[in-house]
């Protein structure tokens, strides 16, 4: 063991969460004061109780909310208020960077790198630049007849429950809480239960950095006990959900059922990474291929995990393909030279290694990978699985693996790519490559995806954003945008002459 991982380790012994509820500005117990066990996905064994939130500890959550939205104690505020609070938060989340950085790790399975130099950093980031962001946006004024005047502005919508999945805790929880915080609203957050110990860190650090206790609470538990509470409550305004598609149906369906709150929905994804043989360096495409599919275990929503090859530079693509994957052969996820780490958690273990079991017997050949591994650690360790000879209509294409693997589809000409890409029911992002300008444009034109990629895979920002077509789901994260989802637009109209 390096000293730099013998450190983490330290640390992580010496480390005890706390996975009480926070609730109107308190670490509270379950009101029927039962908890669950947390194991880390790092070596099974258990990290901490966590309060089993239900539909009572829902209920005092959502009331704490109303109630701070309705004395105004937060919306009421100038935005420039609230951006000053949103900018302090950030910095205390920076502050606490290693601390934060830690539990993600021994949550989720990550590698401590990763969660320190992007989990932290993006998710600090998206807090201040909503803050930033919210005392520089302006209402309208439409272009009546001059008898009148018609204000069209925007309002805070009252409560939102943010129900958030455990691939990147933290980072999901900023995407709801930055827009939904900044416009004024009360929120009530239900993290992943598996992995819900830094969202109450964040709780803490926000009513430290002067969010009125409850304006932002945290119940933690199953989502079927928890987070159905909280997409029935009829006191909450509207939820923004992040999740699998499935569960994405059952938001809607709740809401059907309770207020008709607005839904918004970011789902699932089996994007498509497209090369064709004019791209300029099939290497690079190979490289950047498996540092999107195998970056966070592949537990990403967005992972490029088709990749369509035209055929005559299929060999090279390959090559590199293989070569690169050793890069990412799973490793301490509390060493910080490890570039992948631990499956969430046993059951997800199962289901990837299940749909491994599943391409092969599809006829599916596995050229790189394929196994659990680190079995003596006791974690749920995964390497990163290359497919070829995959066809669009096997199971491992259609749909989301949710773990380090992809599958390689070899393709003709361009509107076969176009095809392909294209037939899913998901539509999250894609990605495509080719050094012809015009190819580039009229394939990101007719790709069926909220984001398409030309040339790369990795750009991000907090200032574009982020959701899909089809069952890829309903709403935008980030950008300005986000704010249109978690505030209502009123028309007020004045007669101010005959
Ligand atoms: P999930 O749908 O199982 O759970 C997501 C959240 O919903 C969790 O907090 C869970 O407890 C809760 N939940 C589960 N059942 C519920 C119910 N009946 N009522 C209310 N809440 C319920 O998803 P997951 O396994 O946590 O996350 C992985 C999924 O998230 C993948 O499909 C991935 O693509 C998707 N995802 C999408 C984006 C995006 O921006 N589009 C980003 C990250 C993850």
């Amino acid at each position: 063991m390096s000293t730099q991982s013998t450190s983490w380790h330290a640390r992580a012994a010496s480390l005890t969460p706390d996975g009480r509820l926070f609730i109107n500005g308190e670490r509270v117990a379950a009101a029927d004061g039962q908890t669950f066990a947390k194991h880390s996905p790092l070596n099974g064994q258990l990290l901490a109780p966590v309060a089993r939130g239900q539909a009572a500890d829902v209920d005092a959550a959502v009331r704490a909310a109303r109630a701070a939205f309705a004395d105004r104690r937060w919306a009421g505020q100038p935005p420039r208020a609230r951006k000053k609070v949103l900018q302090r938060w950030a910095e205390l989340v920076l502050a606490a960077r290693e601390e934060l950085a830690l539990l993600e790790t021994l949550d989720m399975g990550k590698p401590i790198a990763h969660s320190l130099a992007v989990d932290v950093p993006a998710t600090a980031n998206c807090l201040a630049w909503y803050g930033e962001a919210i005392d520089k946006v302006y209402d309208e004024i439409a272009p009546t007849a001059d008898t009148a005047l018609a204000l069209i502005t925007r309002e805070a919508m009252g409560v939102i429950g943010a129900i958030v999945p455990w691939n990147y805790p933290l980072i999901m929880a900023a995407w709801k809480l930055g827009p939904a915080l900044a416009a004024g609203n009360s929120v009530v957050l239900k993290p992943s239960e598996k992995s819900p110990f830094t969202a109450l860190r964040l709780a803490e650090l926000a009513v430290q950095a002067g969010v009125p206790p409850g304006v932002f609470n945290v119940v933690p538990g199953y989502g079927q006990e928890a987070g159905e509470a909280l997409a029935l409550h009829m006191e909450v305004d509207a939820i923004g959900f992040t999740g699998s598609t499935r569960i994405g149906r059952r938001m809607l369906a709740c809401a059907a059922e309770s207020n008709l709150k607005r839904v918004y929905n970011e789902l699932g994804g089996k994007s498509a990474f497209v090369v064709f043989n004019d791209a300029k360096d099939v290497e690079a495409a190979a490289r950047a291929a498996a540092g999107a599919v195998f970056y966070n275990q592949g537990e990403s929503c967005n992972a490029p995990t088709r990749l369509l090859v035209q055929q005559d530079v299929l060999p090279a693509f390959m090559a590199a393909l293989q070569d690169e994957a050793h890069k990412y052969l799973p490793g301490d996820p509390l060493n910080q030279s490890t570039e992948m780490g631990a499956l969430v958690d046993a059951g997800q273990m199962s289901t990837v290694l299940g749909y491994i079991h599943q391409g092969q017997a599809e006829g599916a050949h596995i050229a790189f990978g394929g196994r659990r591994v680190r079995t003596e650690t006791g974690g749920y360790f995964v390497e990163p699985t290359i497919f070829e000879g995959v066809r669009n209509d096997m199971k491992i294409a259609r749909e989301e693996i949710f773990g380090p693997v992809l599958g390689v589809i070899p393709f003709a000409n361009e509107a076969e790519a176009v095809a392909l890409a294209n037939d899913s029911v998901y539509g999250l992002q894609a990605s495509v490559w080719t050094s012809q300008l015009d190819r580039a444009h009229r394939v990101a034109r007719a790709l069926r995806a909220g984001t398409v990629h030309v040339n790369q895979y990795d750009e991000d920002d907090i200032t574009v954003p982020f959701g899909g077509y089809k069952q890829s789901g309903n709403g935008r994260d980030k950008s300005l945008h986000a704010l249109d989802k978690y505030t209502e637009l009123k028309t007020t109209w004045l007669r101010i002459s005959d």
